[in-house]
């Protein structure tokens, strides 16, 4: 299992977290942030991570 966190202060609502996670984790929510709403379904590849251009995203495994 994975615990995903992510600063909220930093993220820009750019999407390529959404777009790049094959598990579908993440949505934009209405305050145009991401929001990892599927964050059980995380497989730990690190995509997410690696692409976010603000480096808003930590993964770890638990
Ligand atoms: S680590 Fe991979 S599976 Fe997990 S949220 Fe990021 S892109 Fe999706
Ligand atoms: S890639 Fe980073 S900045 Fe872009 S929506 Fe995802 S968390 Fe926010």
């Amino acid at each position: 299992m994975f615990i995903i966190n992510v600063d909220l202060e930093k993220c820009t609502g750019c999407g390529e977290c959404v777009n790049i996670c094959p598990v579908q984790v993440y949505e934009l929510g209405p305050d145009g942030k991401t929001n990892p709403v599927n964050a059980d379904a995380c497989e730990g590849c690190m995509s997410c991570v690696e692409v976010c251009p603000e480096q808003c995203i930590e993964v770890k495994e638990m």
